[in-house]
């Protein structure tokens, strides 16, 4: 790890910026000299930009240009483990610097957390002339008054120049004003008493704690079924990490989660920690970066993202639902949370905490090969078992067309409405129906952007692409043939499957679970807490009810159509499905209550719905695990994903086709090249995505021999290159 240095005034310095450059820039030190790690602004051509100095000058262009660093931010230098931590996600992920560094600084919406930042309020003054950027400004302030912008994140928000800004200050129109401190969170108190655990909970706390304890770095996976009290065993880690002076993290997969956890969070501890994730505004964000780097925020809760906040003294990451997909970031800078955490914990001297019902074969063999610890808690907490699961075999049961409830489903729901018990219809796809078509030709109507079919939205009233976001209204007439009132929902989504129950269930109140229905986390927060405490009689939700949501009263749990993630090639499908089906069927039955779980399916002889009724997840892995040994895939064997994009899919094939020839360093590792092929999401906004995929043995250096690949390639026109180390499907 490189120490830290002081320069003085006028040292030569290099400095990594913000800016998409392949290299450092040297600059020479400011007046009163900086030291390595120290935040910055620095001049790039007539632009101010964020940096952060990395260390001695390199002395290669020439000395008399330098140029001095601007300024030195306010913000506490980061520290050498945090720069070792992003260059080595960096070289991990072949992600260039700069963009590690725009992860570690800002997330979207937000400015530079590290620069100082101004208050603007409406002043008494009125402006001499009132144009109409400088009305914008005006509104802006009077919209959010009260928050505290940069002049630069005031003057993007009105959309207009920083110079509109400062005239309304010169004018008094706009007062400005230095920014109260940002204030650090309440004291959490990890000497509160939390619950009396059960012995096999006490076992694996004691465990975790004397890690938490032990300044050292570990992985530890923690299992256990669905309410089986891993929550509440990992906060014991928590505790002990804080009583130790040191900085907690809590990854969750999913935003809704959060307020459940809060509240756990606060009773627990007796205060509420910080928050980071996407519903957080601007404000309390940069109040969660700059209290983590200075100490005054004990445990952050948050999103994947919060991996790459700059914590003083982290001694513990969970990454909670550690198999959930979500924790892959798709977009820009490609990355498995799990894999940063374990990167993170293992530079921080942190312990870290994969805790899952359904662990991701990745976690299991990295147990298997000793690199993790593993702790199974292995009763449900109280007197709640694991559901009673069960096949529906669809074969024999009389369905009309059109219709997805089987009798036996039906009896099942019945029986719980007389209870005065809840039920959750599942069904992982959002909308009404996930085809449309027309009877008269036969067209689908698809995405105009992309290679997917629009997917009909009745609550919306529209059509929507589920890959690009695009929506268009549903139309009278065939767009392909014209003929008007003939096109049809075919195939359930959702919605439909709401219509059905209200039919079925005429005095029941439904309620639909889909990320889509809500407008905001909150309102959706709102919802499913008033559902928990019995809202509703009948529940219709996708995979957004699956992920750690607590429902006491409900007790049965039917899947609609327990097949339908083992279609397709993917060789993650039958691990997905499993988990999927297991993490939904732990929904019912989490309070005294024994619940049920009923799956309808056209194979209940297949192996994967076999084990998810059995139960059977050792057994279940040592199948995969095999399967995938014998493949020589992950976790086995080391996968990347090269897209290649271009609005014109020639372009993307032929460069595709003459990377796969010039495999050169590639093949010095032994590794393969398979493609070009049709990325699995083959067009989105306009852009056409081809794939290759490169398969190497788990020790082949695969990210250097990737490098010198990729380096005989540099791209023209309108071509992009992404690398997807472990992409999610192959
Ligand atoms: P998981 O994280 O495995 O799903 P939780 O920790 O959320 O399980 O526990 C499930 C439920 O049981 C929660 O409502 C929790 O408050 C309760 N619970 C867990 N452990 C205990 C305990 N030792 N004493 C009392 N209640 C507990
Ligand atoms: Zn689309």
């Amino acid at each position: 790890m490189s120490e830290e240095k002081h320069f003085a005034a006028g040292a030569l310095v290099s400095v990594l910026t913000v800016q998409p450059l392949d290299r450092l820039l040297d600059y020479r030190a400011p007046e009163g000299g900086c030291t390595t790690g120290a935040f910055v602004e620095v001049p790039l051509g007539p632009r101010r930009v964020l940096g952060v100095v990395w260390g001695d000058g390199q002395g290669e262009y020439d000395l008399a240009r330098i140029r001095p660093i601007n300024r030195v931010l306010e913000a506490a230098p980061m520290r050498a483990e945090m720069r070792a931590f992003l260059s080595r996600a960096a070289e991990y992920t072949l992600t260039p610097m700069p963009a590690m560094l725009r992860l570690a600084t800002r997330s979207p919406g937000l400015g530079d957390p590290p620069s100082m930042r101004r208050v603007y309020a409406r002043g008494m003054g009125t402006p001499d002339r009132m144009t109409e950027p400088r009305r914008r400004v005006l509104e802006v302030l009077e919209e959010y008054g009260g928050l505290s912008f940069t002049l630069r994140e005031l003057a993007e928000l009105a959309g207009t120049g920083t110079g509109v800004v400062k005239g309304l200050v010169a004018q008094g129109a706009v007062e400005e004003r230095e920014s109260p401190r940002d204030t650090p969170y309440p004291r959490l108190d990890p000497d509160l008493l939390g619950m009396a655990l059960a012995p096999d909970q006490e076992a694996a706390a004691a465990r975790l704690r004397a890690g938490a304890a032990s300044g050292e770095y570990a992985t530890t996976m923690l299992r256990g079924v669905t309410g089986s009290g891993k929550t509440e065993v990992y906060l014991e880690a928590v505790a002990a990490c804080l009583a130790a002076g040191r900085q907690a993290l809590v990854l969750l997969p999913e935003i809704a989660l959060t307020a459940e956890f809060l509240t756990r969070v606060e009773a627990r501890f007796g205060a509420l920690p910080a928050e980071w994730h996407s519903g957080v505004t601007m404000t309390e964000r940069r109040r969660c970066w700059r209290m983590v780097s200075e100490g005054g925020a004990q445990l952050v809760v948050g999103a994947r993202s919060a991996l790459f906040l700059p914590y003083r003294d982290l001694g513990l990451v969970v990454v909670d639902e550690e198999h959930d997909t979500s924790y892959k970031q798709e977009d820009g800078v490609l990355y498995s949370a799990r894999d940063m955490a374990v990167l993170r914990g293992a530079i921080e001297g942190a312990q870290v905490i994969l805790a899952s019902a359904t662990p991701s074969l990745e976690t299991w063999a990295n147990v298997e090969a000793g690199k993790y610890a593993a702790l199974t808690l292995t009763s449900r907490f109280g007197e709640a078992d694991m559901p009673q699961m069960r096949a529906i075999d669809m074969r024999g049961e009389t369905l009309p067309a059109g219709r997805w409830i089987s009798p036996t489903l039906r009896a099942a729901v019945e029986a719980r409405l007389e209870q005065g018990e809840q039920s959750l219809l599942f069904l992982n796809r959002r909308g009404y129906a996930p085809v449309t078509l027309c009877r008269a030709c036969g067209n689908q109507i698809g995405c105009d952007q992309c290679d997917a079919r629009m997917v009909e939205h009745r609550f919306l009233k529209r059509l929507v692409c589920h890959q690009c976001g695009a929506t268009k209204p549903v139309p009278e007439a065939c767009p392909s043939c014209g003929v008007e009132g003939k096109l049809a929902a075919v195939g359930p989504g959702v919605e439909r499957m709401a219509e059905e129950a209200a039919e079925l269930f005429p005095d029941a109140r439904i309620e639909v679970l889909s990320s889509d229905m809500y407008s905001s986390a909150r309102a959706l927060k709102a919802r499913i807490a008033a559902i928990a405490e019995g809202e509703a009689d009948v529940i219709v939700g996708t995979q957004l009810v699956a992920k750690g949501h607590n429902f006491p009263l409900l007790t049965l749990v039917g899947v609609i159509d327990a097949d339908l993630g083992l279609q397709g090639s993917d060789l993650r499908a039958a691990e997905r499905t499993f988990q999927l089906m297991r993490q939904v069927a732990g929904r019912a039955g989490r309070s005294e209550r024994r619940g049920e779980a009923l799956l309808q399916t056209f194979q209940p002889e297949h192996s994967v719905i076999r084990a998810i009724l059995t139960g059977d997840e050792e057994g279940f892995w040592r199948a995969e695990a095999a399967e995938r040994r014998a493949a020589g895939v992950p976790p086995y064997g080391r996968m990347a994903g090269i897209v290649l994009s271009a609005r014109d899919v020639q372009a993307a094939f032929d460069l595709g086709t003459k990377m796969a020839r010039g495999d050169g360093p590639l093949r010095r590792i032994g590794a393969q090249v398979y493609g070009p092929a049709p990325a699995p999401i083959a067009r989105i906004r306009g852009r056409h995505r081809v794939r290759l995929l490169v398969k190497a043995e788990k020790a082949a250096p695969l990210q250097a021999a990737l490098s010198d690949w990729l380096l005989q390639f540099p791209v023209r026109g309108d071509l992009r290159i992404s690398v997807d180390i472990d992409p999610q499907s192959f």
